[in-house]
């Protein structure tokens, strides 16, 4: 027997976090996992229902119904990594030298010169842009600091752009800005032929767009990159259909609560020590896209670099401690 329990809570967001969502606060709920042998571990279950998950009522209706959606399968699998190590008395998080993580751009509106020098200064290398806002704003930004050199682009268009849209962004794009970009992340709603034409203005990768991909060990995929975000997708199939095809990975957290991000960054530490040679930068740092919170305070930082993790487990004991948790009652 397992007992479950749940504490709301709500993120505040400081900028549009994508094209897709609004200021609005963003609720989810952190899970705690008690399993009958003593152990106890705790996961974070964020939805993102502007990409088509079920919203965080019905997240709860599938706790107290014993039913499973991708996100509580992520968590409770979370939960029990958190319970194994916190059993143990130590960190989720290995000992290896921190990684460093990409610079989330939600919006590019306001973003001065002064202001991507400081982010440089402090040793970020690689942005990634959320297009959609305002695509011509975009263009006029990326033509502007793309071509400087000074980093990487990933370009994540969320599939929000047609085939029209996405060509159009893309030609407006001086070729110098193409060739620091990374790769482009969901460019359009996945279209086999189409995402191989896409592929003429730079590597494609995969995110929520796998979803309508059909896993398949026999045709060459159309993209170069697989986002994995393990709050969201089982991680060992990932790896395994990324290494048989000799695809790039990079492991992102789900821009959810620091409880799920640190998750997120703990598998990424984990895959870079198993395939160094295929992991790219992560994308965990998505604490400081909402308003401080007593748990995003916690996770100390240096740059790009989460340089200290919080003690057992993935951490925030006292605060995790402090929570009202409301038991889930099978119905
Ligand atoms: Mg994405």
């Amino acid at each position: 027997m397992i007992k479950l329990s749940y504490a709301l809570y709500e993120l505040k967001p400081l900028v549009t976090p994508s094209a897709l969502a609004y200021l609005d606060p963003r609720p989810g709920a952190l899970l705690k996992v008690e399993w009958n042998n003593g152990r106890t571990g705790y996961a974070d279950v964020h939805p993102w229902p502007e990409l088509g998950d079920p919203n965080m009522e019905e997240q709860l209706a599938f706790l107290r119904k014993g039913k499973i959606s991708a996100l509580i399968e992520q968590a409770m699998w979370f939960a029990q990594r958190d319970a194994a190590c916190r059993k143990l008395k130590k960190s989720l998080f290995n000992g290896s030298s921190p990684l460093r993580n990409n610079y989330i751009m939600g919006n590019v509106s306001g973003v001065t010169m002064e202001k991507l020098d400081e982010i440089k200064a402090s040793g970020f290398q690689t942005i990634k842009v959320k297009v959609g806002h305002d695509l011509e704003e975009e263009v006029k930004f990326l033509n502007k600091v793309g071509g400087t050199g000074k980093f990487m682009i990933r370009l994540d268009f969320n599939a929000l752009a047609n085939w029209q849209v996405f060509e159009s962004f893309m030609s407006a794009l001086d070729k110098k800005v193409l060739s620091y970009i990374e790769y482009i992340e969901d460019p359009i709603p996945f279209d086999r032929e189409a995402w191989k034409e896409a592929k003429r203005f730079g590597k494609i990768a995969i995110d929520h767009q796998i979803t309508r991909f059909k896993w398949d060990m026999v045709h060459d995929p159309p993209f170069d990159v697989v986002i994995i975000k393990p709050a969201r997708q089982d991680v060992d199939k990932t790896v395994k259909f990324a290494m048989h095809w000799g695809l790039r990975m990079t492991v992102t957290s789900s821009m959810d609560h620091p409880v799920g991000a640190l998750h997120a960054y703990s598998v990424a530490q984990d895959l870079a020590e198993k395939h160094p040679n295929i992991m790219n930068e992560p994308g965990c740092m998505t604490q400081d896209l909402y308003r401080m919170n007593p748990y995003a305070a916690m996770i100390e930082t240096q740059g790009p670099y989460i340089v200290k993790c919080p003690t057992t487990g993935v951490g925030f004991d006292q605060l995790l401690a402090q929570e009202t948790w409301n038991p889930v009652t099978f119905r």
